[in-house]
């Protein structure tokens, strides 16, 4: 599963379903973060707690960013090349159906 840029040869290289889930991750923690640090009554047990709460509402938030990033930053591509920036699609699998044969 070692994908490699088309232009470099570098092999770290993003693919857009992974990309997805890192703003998603980050929203996430973000959002465990602020609850958590949120002026609160309590040790540090509720704090924690406070902090998973505040979770759920940021989710929504995330997977709408996750989506964002794919649009913007992939541009209908499958991979980007976190060293020299191209977008390409995985060449590894063929697409059947595509050209007209
Ligand atoms: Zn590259």
């Amino acid at each position: 599963m070692n994908r490699q840029c088309l232009i470099c040869d570098s092999s770290a290289v993003l693919t857009r379903d992974a990309a997805k889930g890192l703003p998603l991750l980050v929203g996430l923690l973000d959002g465990a973060i602020k609850g958590a640090q949120r002026p609160h009554e309590g040790n540090g047990h509720t704090d924690l707690l406070s902090g998973l709460a505040a979770v759920a509402p940021a989710s929504p938030e995330a997977r709408k960013a996750a989506e964002d990033v794919v649009r913007f930053h992939f541009a209908g591509f499958d991979c980007l090349c976190l060293r020299c920036g191209a977008l390409f699609d995985e060449t590894g699998e063929s697409k059947e159906g595509l050209s007209p044969g």
